[in-house]
């Protein structure tokens, strides 16, 4: 197993795409925006070197609606497509096999395995990983991977790589030197990156508006928590959610995690099909005191069985919802 965390690593990444003749590239389930423009942008290169390539995720059976519109869709195709043999398989902006879903058994009908992702809890299950916990999102990592083999970024696969690039980032509030100057790039290509946001976050069905009164209406203060951190939570259930798409349930979590009072935030978003089964978004910030010193929330969701970011982690739990909130009080004791 080679495990790359520097850029230099990525020529082992760019001689197994060179050498492929039939790709598959996976993202992650309950796809959001950086895991597909990776896929995506992924999959425009490789078709226009006339490589066979598939791209796709596990589950919902549909696409988000925001993303239907990146360029480069023709190229997914349903799980029950995809190939059982290829020549490689690339993982993108996936933390560990799980997070393929049903489709982590096609790892081992591929010749060689390629994991391209930026989660600090990331398992390096790939044959070949390129994993950088400090990129801001998984398309800047595809970005680094097309340079290293000289791929020029037209406008369609900037499209894809911004689409995750201001997505991870929040609209460019969590950044770090280089992002701006990849933004710089991408926009350079003519893309048009206001109406690639607005698509992407800023729309949503006037159903959004009365959802958020009733779930903002959950929202609980833990004030003591982890020391006087605190905790903020709301819980999205299955009856709040009727009419709305995966983009307003998303967006929950970016109102609840604005509360000053609290450190940590949590939103548990209970599924349609099984009630019993939640998923919980976490969210943690600075105190202000000094930066960086935030609750690590990856950690906090590797130990209930998920994973993520240091500052934004999830996990999947079973119960009701007593037994959700009491779980994370104990993990985050
Ligand atoms: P979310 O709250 O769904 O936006 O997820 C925040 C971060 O945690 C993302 O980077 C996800 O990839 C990661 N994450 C969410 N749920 C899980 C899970 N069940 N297992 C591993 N990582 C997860
Ligand atoms: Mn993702
Ligand atoms: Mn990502």
């Amino acid at each position: 197993m080679t495990t790359m965390r520097e850029t230099a690593g990525l020529d082992t990444a760019v001689a197994a795409l060179d050498a492929a003749r039939s790709v598959t590239i996976v993202c992650h389930v309950q796809p959001d925006a950086d895991t597909i423009g990776s896929g995506l942008a992924l999959a425009l290169v490789l078709h226009g070197r006339g490589v066979a390539v598939q791209v796709s995720f596990a589950e919902p059976a549909e696409l988000p609606v925001s993303m239907r519109s990146l360029p480069g869709v023709r190229h997914l195709v349903a799980p029950a497509e995809v190939r059982a043999e290829v020549d490689l398989l690339v993982a993108v902006d996936c933390g560990s096999a799980g997070r393929l879903g049903a489709l982590a058994d096609r790892l081992a009908g591929a010749a060689t395995t390629l994991v391209i992702d930026h989660h600090r809890s990331n398992t390096c299950f790939g044959a070949i990983n390129v994993v950088d916990p400090a990129a801001e999102s998984t398309t800047s990592l595809i970005a680094r991977l097309l340079d290293a083999w000289g791929v020029p970024i037209d406008a369609d696969v900037a499209h894809c790589l911004y689409a995750g690039l201001v997505t991870d980032t929040g609209s460019f509030r969590w950044v770090r030197p280089g992002t701006h100057e990849l933004a710089e790039r991408l926009l350079a290509t003519g893309i048009d990156g206001a109406h690639i946001a607005r698509t992407l976050m800023d729309t949503h069905p006037f159903g959004w508006l009365p959802m958020l009164s009733r779930v903002l209406g959950t929202a609980q203060l833990v004030p003591e928590v982890r020391g006087g951190v605190g905790l903020v939570y709301a819980f999205v259930r299955r009856d709040d959610i009727d009419d709305v798409r995966s983009e307003e349930i998303e967006s929950v979590i970016d109102i609840v995690r604005t509360t000053a009072e609290a450190g940590i935030a949590a939103v548990f978003k209970q599924s349609r099909v099984v009630p019993d089964r939640w998923t919980v978004s976490l969210r943690s910030r600075d105190s202000g005191a000094s930066a960086g010193d935030g609750v690590d929330v990856a950690e906090v969701a590797t130990s209930l069985g998920g994973g993520g970011h240091r500052f934004a982690a999830g996990y999947t739990a079973h119960g009701a919802p007593e037994d959700l909130i009491g779980a994370l009080l104990t993990a985050l004791g």
